[in-house]
């Protein structure tokens, strides 16, 4: 699977910035049978587990939570950037680089003690995912676990999720 993974990403040098490698996966969406197997690996993983929900972080985390709440018949949670959910939500600001970003959940989309699994694309200081457990975790929810298509490992992500076990299909070291 890691390497089906790392033949279907595309690096992008110096997008969306100079110095940034970007990693497309736009090539495992492009292949149904790889898109296909990556959303099937999660669908195993979780299958034996209780999941109540799938939280997806925006937007490319959306593409591989769909289809695997679909899969494992639970609901799909966007957690979306600020200003974008229609309806009553909660935030959370985590710091970047350069300032700060804060992502929002709808109030009503994780009960309390809802067990979730949080998924995005990409793995890569881990602000982001770990910000997105905050809000799972002050909705009273238990995040089972952070999965990934993608971990940079030498950003160490991994250590800024404190909430929950992380795994992810593919490592680049
Ligand atoms: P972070 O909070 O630093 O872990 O950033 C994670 C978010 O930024 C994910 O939603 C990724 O899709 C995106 N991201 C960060 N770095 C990259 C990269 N090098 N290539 C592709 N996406 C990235």
């Amino acid at each position: 699977m890691e390497q089906l993974i790392k033949d279907n990403i595309r690096d992008v040098p110096d997008f969306p910035k100079p110095g940034i490698v970007f990693k497309d996966i736009t090539p495992i969406l492009k292949n149904h049978e790889v898109f296909s197997e990556v959303v099937k690996t999660f669908v195993d993983r979780y299958r034996k587990q209780k999941v109540d929900a799938i939280v997806g972080i925006d937007s490319r985390g959306f593409l591989f939570g769909a289809p695997l709440a679909l899969n494992l018949k639970v609901p799909f949670v966007p957690v979306r950037k600020q200003g974008k959910l229609p309806y009553k939500s909660v935030g959370v600001s985590y710091d970047l680089e350069y300032g700060s970003a804060t992502v929002e959940m709808h109030v009503d989309a994780v009960k309390k003690g809802d067990r979730v699994v949080v998924i995005d694309d990409l793995l890569a200081t881990g602000g982001t995912a770990n910000a997105a457990c905050e809000l799972v975790a002050r909705q009273g929810g238990k995040v089972v676990e952070c999965a990934f298509v993608v971990e940079l490992a030498f950003l160490n992500g991994r250590q800024k999720i404190t909430h929950a076990p992380v795994c992810s299909l593919a490592v680049y070291g």
